[in-house]
């Protein structure tokens, strides 16, 4: 069915087709022209990291760090259960062993807390994933990831522009990822980046996207032939795509602004609402500027989340939840996941709830999903 007030909407800015026109002119579409170039030196410089590369998506940025890890079978990945199923199947598909972490009640990131007691001899890798755009605690997982001698690798996918203690969000792992996937603050369909801030993984990073072939450096005259080298596979969007991206990129203030907005209205104006039901409204610590990602409530009880999901509908809104806990997945269950494991995740993964939140909202949609929350009766 479709609603009046839907879950998201894509976004243009404004240049979009435009740009798209221009790039199918200059005569080229296949990966890495001028659109996708404006777009690594963009991320690039907009963050300060050594090296950014866009992907079809943020997926296969992620299969791009299982592979610069050199993910050997048996090696394990500590991962939240509240994530998206990437987070982890990227380096399942490597053959690694995936083990859950929980998260912390207030921001639902990885709990730093229980990082330490995770680590075994076959431990290579933490993954934390800043939830709804909000920071984990880099600090404590930075210190503990080099304690251990753990590569750190942000699945940023909600985070681009939010920052922890005044560090841009996928400035602080070896690798980092992004997603600009249509539900996204910053889209093109389907598409993603690998941000490479240990510069010793550049060269590699290039190669494994580029099929295996020292490509990237035949074009800037550094061998003079380009042949297999190492495994790869074939990573690069098209640059109609980064086209696309781009138009959304030059629009970041106005993108950011739009969110916050829209973010900051649905905070102010539930306030009194969720205290008198016992909802609770997302946490942002005050080390942490998010990047206005997703407007989440936790309800009181799963049975209030299914008739509130129920009445927004009937009022012709559309409001969803995730994430599942992947402990407990069919998959999860595979490798050893039993209910316990994570009580936060369990807990708060039936009870969340995403409203709409997207870059056209108008005051008006948003005043209608508001009385709407306002108007349900059945707790
Ligand atoms: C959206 C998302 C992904 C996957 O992004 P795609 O670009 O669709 O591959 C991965 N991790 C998280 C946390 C996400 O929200």
């Amino acid at each position: 069915m479709s609603y009046a007030i839907p879950f998201n909407k894509p976004y243009m800015a404004g240049r979009e087709l435009a740009y798209i026109a221009d790039s199918v002119s200059s005569g080229q579409i296949s990966g890495d022209g001028p659109y996708t170039k404006r777009c690594h030196a963009y991320l690039e410089e907009s963050l300060g990291v050594p090296k950014a590369l866009l992907t079809t998506n943020c997926t296969h940025a992620l299969e791009m760090a299982a592979l610069l890890l050199d993910t050997q079978p048996g090696d394990e990945v500590i991962v939240p259960s509240f994530t998206f199923v990437s987070t982890v199947n990227a380096f399942v598909l490597r053959g690694a062993h995936p083990v859950f972490i929980d998260v912390r009640p207030d921001t639902l990131n990885l709990d730093e807390t229980q990082l330490e007691r995770l680590i075994t001899p076959r431990t290579r890798a933490v993954l934390p994933v800043h939830y709804a755009g909000v920071g984990c605690a880099m600090d404590v997982i930075s210190e503990i990831a080099a304690q251990h001698d753990l590569m750190i690798i942000e699945d940023n996918a909600h985070g681009l522009f939010g920052r922890y203690q005044g560090q841009y969000l996928g400035t602080f792992g070896a690798l980092a990822t992004q997603s600009f996937h249509e539900t996204k603050n910053f889209t093109c369909g389907e598409g993603g980046a690998l941000l490479i801030n240990d510069p010793a993984l550049v060269e590699r990073a290039e190669i494994i996207r580029e099929k295996g072939t020292n490509r990237s450096r035949f074009f800037r005259g550094m061998v003079d032939k380009y042949t297999w080298v190492d495994v790869g596979s074939s990573y690069l969007p098209s640059d109609v795509l980064a086209a696309y991206l781009w138009a959304q990129f030059e629009a970041k203030e106005e993108i950011q602004a739009r969110r916050q907005r829209l973010w900051k209205r649905y905070h102010s104006e539930l306030a009194g609402w969720a205290e008198m039901h016992g909802v609770r409204r997302p946490v942002v610590p005050p080390d942490c500027e998010q990047a206005y990602h997703m407007y989440y409530l936790l309800l009181p009880s799963l049975a209030a989340r299914s008739a509130l999901i129920a009445h927004l509908k009937a009022n012709g809104i559309l409001a969803v939840f995730h994430y599942l806990p992947l402990h407990l997945s069919e998959m999860g269950v595979k490798y050893g996941g039993q209910p316990g494991d994570c009580p936060v995740t369990e807990d708060v993964s039936d009870r969340l709830l995403r409203l709409p939140f997207y870059n056209s909202m108008t005051e008006d949609e948003q005043t209608r999903v508001i009385e709407a929350l306002y108007a349900f009766e059945d707790w």
